[in-house]
């Protein structure tokens, strides 16, 4: 008796340490720049919010006229603003509309550093400047080379992934996904 009760406290303060590693695990995805309804945004320094949001050049930025220069916090609206914006116009553009979507956005400072992070955490060999990887329902994507349509291509494969049972293959996935590209290049400029 004393010895089980001994196993079951061992096996409770096991699983504690375990959750506690995964939940450290989960924690490490760099520095949260912005929370928006639809996706959590982290940067790894030295991207922050402006260095996101001064690439994106959307029409949302028109806000920022209005708000104080430099502020952090601001930024970080903007930044919000802009992510689920572009979120709502993907929707639209491929008639897929998921209210309750909530995904991550990782941005990395450059593709060597998106490349090496991907082959240290997950083992993928991508050297590529954005991914959209289902399994952690995260996009991936480098600061250096962001831009709207590619970011906006990104969402396409996260929609699309999420709304249907059996995700499109690959090729019919790439096709919407680069309408979604095509048309936000044409309507925001590239
Ligand atoms: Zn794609």
């Amino acid at each position: 008796m004393k010895k089980s009760l001994g196993l079951l406290i061992s096996l409770i303060i096991g699983l504690g340490i375990n959750l506690s590693l995964a939940l450290g695990q989960e924690e490490n995805k760099g520095t949260l720049i912005a929370d928006s309804q639809y996706f959590s945004i982290y940067a790894e320094a030295p991207v922050d919010a402006y260095a996101v949001v001064s690439k994106l050049k959307f029409d949302y930025l028109r806000f920022g006229e209005k708000l104080t220069k430099g502020a952090e916090d601001d930024l970080a609206q903007i930044l919000v603003k802009t992510i689920d914006g572009l979120y709502l116009e993907v929707s639209d553009i491929i008639d897929i509309h998921i209210y309750s979507f909530k995904g991550t956005i990782r941005v990395l400072p450059d593709r060597p550093s998106l490349e090496a992070l991907l082959k240290k955490d997950y083992n993928l060999d991508f050297p590529e400047r954005s991914l959209y990887y289902f399994e952690k329902n995260t996009i991936f994507i480098s600061q250096a080379d962001i831009t709207l349509g590619m970011l906006g291509h990104e969402m396409a494969h996260a929609i699309i992934s999420n709304f249907f049972v059996v995700p499109p293959p690959p090729k019919v996935q790439e096709i919407l996904a680069g309408y979604v590209e095509y048309s936000l290049n044409k309507v925001h400029g590239s």
